[in-house]
């Protein structure tokens, strides 16, 4: 498949801007809302999609998937989402996400959810009929921590809860520790990484935290004590790559191998998220693609 021939309108080859350090395989996204309502400080999307706090349902969304299902063939790698949640409290009335999953299971297709919330409980009948593997993102298990940098998500504990349940029913899980900020959401790696792996995961890809302009005001007006130090970090030690601020290679690498030898010690496999470290990764895809199954209704 060469995704960026298909001529499709809202499921569309998966661009992370050209980034040299991106090492997705190629696959397809699919946002079915603009804006998320998790309200991340960290989120980088909100750098380029107007209004992103006011989260909202694509127009004509079913329709347009169907039309481009069309156009799209078996096998293709479809990753639900990467700009937003597909699961942001609204879904849990509105059902969109679930209406894709649905025209999904009518075709021979691999789904990557990327998802923070906990509305995909409601989805596991699907998820276990299609080939679907799920990412859940956790970046601490301190409430408040959570609480400041993801004010409307759900709690850590909620997260490990869904990926309990998914894991339980078969569904394949990796965990996205991402990001990890120094001085805000580092200090527990290891513990965060322990409960997730008793809860059911089986691969780690994790990515340190990268500001854009409006990330990083609201990261240094959340964390004005800290911000000091990561304002030296980025801005004077750090690089700029695109249109965003990288940590120094050093310590990038140092955070990636503490998250690595974890990893290893726990049998779990590992990647990286445009860091530019693909000799770190033990796993065959960084996004966790590598885990959906085979074939279909295998789950049941
Ligand atoms: S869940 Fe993802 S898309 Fe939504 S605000 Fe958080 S980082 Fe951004």
């Amino acid at each position: 498949m060469k995704p960026e021939r298909l001529r499709t309108r809202i499921i569309k080859p998966f661009d992370p801007w050209g980034s040299p350090l991106c090492t997705c395989p190629p696959k397809l996204s699919l946002d079915p809302y603009t804006g998320c309502q998790h309200g991340c400080l960290y989120c980088y999307a909100s750098s380029y999609i107007r209004d992103f706090h006011r989260c909202r349902p694509k127009r004509g969304l079913v329709e347009l998937v169907r039309r481009d299902l069309r156009r799209i063939p078996d096998d293709a790698l479809i990753s639900v989402s990467n700009s937003s949640d597909p699961y942001p409290p609204m879904e849990g009335r509105l059902r969109l996400t679930r209406r894709c999953l649905e025209e999904f299971a009518e075709r021979d297709l691999r789904i990557l959810i990327v998802t923070k919330g906990d509305v995909i409980l409601r989805d596991l009948d699907l998820l276990q009929e299609l080939r679907a593997a799920v990412t859940v993102t956790i970046t601490t298990l301190d409430d408040q921590i959570a609480g400041r940098l993801e004010p409307e998500a759900p709690k850590p504990s909620r997260r490990l809860e869904v990926v309990e349940e998914l894991t339980a029913q078969g569904v394949p899980v990796g965990l996205r520790l991402d990001p990890i900020i120094p001085g805000i959401n580092d200090a527990s790696i290891e513990e965060l990484i322990k409960e997730a792996k008793v809860a059911g995961v089986v691969h780690v890809v994790s990515s340190t935290f990268k500001p854009r302009w409006d990330s990083w005001l609201r990261i240094s007006e959340a964390y004005p004590e800290e911000s000091e130090e990561l304002r030296r970090l980025y801005f004077e030690e750090g690089r700029r790559i695109g249109r965003s601020w990288y940590l120094p290679r050093e310590m990038r690498l140092r955070l990636m191998r503490r998250v690595r030898e974890t990893c290893e010690g726990l049998g779990l496999t590992f990647a990286t998220c445009r860091e530019g470290m693909p000799e770190l990764h033990t796993a065959p895809s960084c996004d966790g693609s590598h885990l959906i199954p085979m074939r279909k209704g295998s789950l049941k």
